[in-house]
């Protein structure tokens, strides 16, 4: 028979893990909020068609973040692109790293 004592202890213990597994469950939930953050920029530079492509921080078609604007942190770039525009009216998202919003048809 377990004794009034074991049995506290044992509470004790499942509300230990029941807050561990809470603030476990916070942990992946910002994490994962964090995978789909990405950081976007803005080419300062216009295309040969005159656009102003965004990037992604870690696209290997970016001009590099010294010849870019920063666009903060977006869960897409259809709001990066909304972000850019306020920037350079003429904006598009990039081939490769923003394609949904890719709208130009010269490529
Ligand atoms: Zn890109």
């Amino acid at each position: 028979m377990p004794t009034e004592s074991d049995t506290n202890l044992t509470i004790g213990i499942i509300e230990y893990l029941l807050q561990f597994d809470r603030s476990n469950v916070f942990i992946q939930e910002y994490y994962y909020s964090e995978v789909i953050m990405s950081l976007f920029y803005v080419d300062k530079n216009a295309q040969d068609n005159g656009d102003h492509e965004i990037h992604t921080a870690t696209c290997s078609h970016s001009p590099g973040s010294k010849n870019c604007d920063a666009l903060g942190y977006h869960t897409a770039c259809s709001t990066a692109l909304e972000a850019a525009k306020k920037i350079y009216p003429q904006s598009n998202g990039c081939y490769y790293c923003s394609y949904s919003s890719y709208t130009s048809e010269s490529k």
